[in-house]
């Protein structure tokens, strides 16, 4: 087995990437590509009975239902003809239904988009707007299985060398303000609690949000994290925020309901952090479902052979296999590293140096963990190991002497064991 770490030769430090001294925000607009591919996640027996087909015309903002057999739906994010449906596999093996759409000239807002989501009624704005550029779920938030008592705005981004959602906070602050007002609203007038580094506290005291400042120190800015240091919750192990009564948003979903609700333009834009092969980086906004090769071949970067093209940032960004794949809501970063870069492993033993439990901000043995999960032994990870109380941050695999791939096994370890506790639920009915 080949193991490659996402560090190259050069390791980063572990500050997170600012934009702090950035006086002019440069944003370049990448063109609309012929073809989008829009990722749908729905049960696999809706995506079996699917109620649209190839030929059908769609318009920028139509919601479409994915079976009639499910609640399911979608929001195009372009005009055009729908040119292929397929079942597919995504991160870990979930079940997706793309949709590819030939993209034609002239960009039509569906007409019903406007009315839908400035609609008085909640759950119309949820379907039509359930994803959010960021990756926020709106529809989580309208209806929280715990009631809300805080919405964490994260201005601050997930990763280090990923300055999108700052550069969300910097030149978009008015939306920012707009759109939380319009997000307590629907969520039952939650504290909506905005979190960014220092150096935005400026821009971010214009939101009307409490505006909470993080050292900018990696993992500082994941939801446990915050949850711990901004607002001192621990989450338990295995559970989220939610949970405790707290819901998260990016910045940049928040700010998209502003045009989203106010101006009735449907959000099918997604800013993004493209980290290049010389670790330069720069921002740019995409149109939802543009394949990753047109953006690279706008910013002029070449994939060669042996290249590695990651979705995230370095530290939990994960390698895929085709420039085909799309740009989706949630896609912050993406990365491409040269093949002199990557660091190629042996199959080399856990060395027991300790690293990794020192580097750990839980506090996990992560050194006896990884002996389990190497072995497939999910349950005894999660009882005797701490599993599920893994924040995700990929700062083992960082640190690891025998460069072991300790994050992806413990992804996979989460993943398995998620499948085998729901099997057990439906066969325990
Ligand atoms: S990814 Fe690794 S270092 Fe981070 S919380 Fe999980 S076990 Fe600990
Ligand atoms: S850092 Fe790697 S080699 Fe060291 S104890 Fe942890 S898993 Fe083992």
């Amino acid at each position: 087995m080949i193991r490659r770490p996402f560090f190259g030769c050069g390791k980063p430090k572990l500050d997170y990437a600012g934009i702090d001294g950035l006086d002019q925000v440069d944003i370049k607009d990448i063109p609309v590509s012929e073809r989008v591919v829009l990722f749908v996640e729905a049960p696999p027996s809706a995506i079996s009975d699917v109620s649209f087909q190839v030929g059908d015309k769609i318009k920028t903002g139509q919601n479409l239902r994915v079976s009639p057999f499910s609640k399911a739906t979608f929001t195009s994010t372009v005009t055009g003809v729908i040119s292929n449906v397929a079942k597919k596999k995504g991160y870990l093996g979930k079940p997706l239904l793309s949709v590819s759409i030939d993209v034609s000239e002239a960009d039509e807002v569906d007409e019903d988009f406007a009315r839908a989501v400035q609609a008085a009624e909640p759950e119309e704005t949820g379907r039509y707007l359930s994803e959010l550029p960021g990756g926020a779920n709106l529809n989580a938030l309208i209806h929280p299985r715990t009631p809300l008592k805080t919405i964490v705005v994260n201005g601050m981004d997930k990763d280090l060398l990923v300055t999108t959602q700052q550069m969300v906070v910097k030149s978009k602050a008015d939306d920012l303000k707009d759109g939380i007002e319009y997000l307590k609203k629907i969520t039952g007038n939650p504290k909506v609690v905005l979190v960014v580094p220092p150096y935005l506290g400026t821009e971010a005291s214009k939101s009307g949000a409490d505006v909470r400042t993080i050292t900018p120190s990696y993992p500082n800015s994941l939801p446990e994290m915050i949850m711990k240091d901004m607002l001192e919750q621990v989450v338990p192990a295995g559970m989220d925020s939610m949970s405790l009564g707290v819901g998260f948003i990016s910045a940049e979903g928040v700010a998209s309901l502003k045009s989203a609700v106010i101006e009735g333009k449907p959000p099918v834009t997604k800013m993004l952090t493209v980290i290049g092969k010389d670790e330069k980086t720069q921002v740019v906004r995409v149109r939802v479902g543009t394949p990753i090769h047109s953006v690279l071949s706008a910013l002029q970067i070449p994939m060669e052979q042996g290249d590695r093209l990651v979705i995230g940032g370095p530290m939990t960004g994960r390698s895929i296999y085709t420039e085909e794949t799309p740009i989706l809501q949630d896609t912050d970063a993406i990365m491409v590293q040269g093949r002199d870069q990557i660091l190629l492993n042996g199959n080399d033993p856990c060395i027991n140096c300790g690293e990794c439990v020192r580097a750990c901000p839980v506090r996990i043995p992560v050194n006896m963990l990884v002996r389990l999960l190497e072995n497939s032994q999910y349950e005894n990870a999660a009882s005797e190991y701490d599993l599920l109380s893994c924040i995700e941050c990929g700062l083992c695999s960082y640190v690891c002497e025998a460069k072991i791939p300790v994050f992806h096994y413990i992804m996979l370890g989460k993943y398995e064991l998620s499948l085998m506790r729901r099997a057990e639920e439906s066969a325990n009915g």
